[in-house]
């Protein structure tokens, strides 16, 4: 068995550790004769590993008593509808368009209601995110909306946005459980799981529980409805049992390694390895402003569109892999999730110098 150091934005890596329990687990969790894929959602095995996944997440992002955490299907693209068919009572919002999923989520909520565009990062192609200290904020808006990290452009907001005291709900896809953030400054924090934390097909909403409620839009499906799903804590109908299992798996291995804190220190310092070199390259460079990096996404380019497409063939043979930058923006991006260990990025940044050595 080998594997390689897999950089892609998602489905991503995962902790071996992890993926070694649950093959263990493969063809007998605990005792009971059965894969997690194969027991009924409704069993007493299951009931108990989606509780201990929620109060294991509950621990880990210090989630307040009156939020509730509800795992749901559709990935995060779902909740662009969700969100205002639960949230738009005055037909209202605030958006901050800092890239493409910020842009899909307003294009939705358009659907539904007025969208107001607070502020964009269009004009330089999304790599920097705008002050957010002043926005034009009003008290008819429903909620501001933000995409916190930017996947495909590798910008993070280092600063929530003032929002003037209307709620702020948060796609969190691509940091979730990255670092500590106060989820009482939230409306709603919700993000697909393929990103950092799991398989795909399930994503968190942690959602402040006076916001879940019967007064939705007219014609939201019943299982749109966040309440229905509160109201069934998640088992309204069959939920992705795996990936929760997965996720709670997941939990567990960063509770044991320190939680948040110690898993943004460790973020910091792998992330400060590929910028230092980038900084001082003379062949690539990073695309993002300094002050708004991403500590997980980090998109570069050598400015040589044949140059790129040569480093990200000869980087997947040494075994550097999904190093091709999005397909909207082209050049490198380098996804160094939770799971990516110091040592990849080390490893890549060797690579990446020999590369540099043997083209200019
Ligand atoms: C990947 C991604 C999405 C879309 O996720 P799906 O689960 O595929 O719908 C949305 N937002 C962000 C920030 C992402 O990175």
């Amino acid at each position: 068995m080998s594997r390689v150091y897999n950089f892609s934005a998602g489905p991503a890596v995962l902790p071996e550790e992890v993926l070694k329990e649950a093959a263990e687990d493969m063809m007998d969790y605990k005792g009971c004769g059965m894969s997690v894929m194969e027991m009924s959602h409704r069993s007493k095995m299951f009931d108990d590993i989606i509780k201990e996944a929620e109060a294991d997440i509950r621990s880990l992002m210090n989630i307040p008593d009156n939020y509730k955490v509800l795992f749901l299907q559709g990935g995060a693209s779902q909740q662009f509808s969700a969100v205002p068919m639960n949230l738009m009572k005055n037909k209202k919002a605030g958006y901050i368009v800092t890239g493409q999923w910020a842009k899909k989520a307003a294009q939705e909520a358009k659907r539904y209601g007025e969208v107001v565009e607070l502020a964009s990062s269009a004009d330089k192609t999304f790599s920097y995110i705008p002050d957010c200290s002043d926005l034009a904020i009003t008290d008819d808006l429903d909620y501001v909306y933000i995409c916190e990290n930017n996947t495909i452009y590798g910008t993070h907001y280092h600063e929530l946005p003032d929002t003037k005291g209307v709620d702020l709900v948060s796609d969190v896809s691509s940091c979730f459980l990255s670092e500590p953030i106060d989820v009482s400054k939230y409306a709603v924090v919700y993000g697909g799981v393929q990103k950092n934390v799991g398989p795909a097909g399930l994503v968190i909403a942690i959602i402040r529980e006076d916001l879940i409620t019967d007064d939705v839009l007219e014609g939201t499906p019943t299982m749109l409805k966040w309440k229905t799903q509160a109201d069934n804590d998640s088992l309204y109908n069959t939920p992705n049992c795996w990936a929760i299992y997965i996720c709670g798996l997941v939990f567990k291995w960063l509770l044991k390694n320190g939680g948040l804190e110690a898993m943004k220190k460790r973020n910091e310092e792998k992330a400060a390895v590929l910028y230092d070199f980038l900084d001082q390259s003379k062949l690539f460079k990073g695309t993002v402003e300094p002050a708004s990096r991403s500590l997980m996404n980090v998109p570069f380019v050598t400015g040589d569109a044949d140059l790129d497409a040569k480093f990200v063939a000869e980087a997947k043979a040494a075994g550097f892999e999904n190093l091709k930058g999005h397909r909207t923006v082209g050049g490198m991006r380098a996804s160094i999730y939770n799971a990516m260990p110091k040592e990849g990025v080390e490893k890549l940044v060797e690579f990446m110098a020999e590369f540099e050595k043997k083209n200019s």
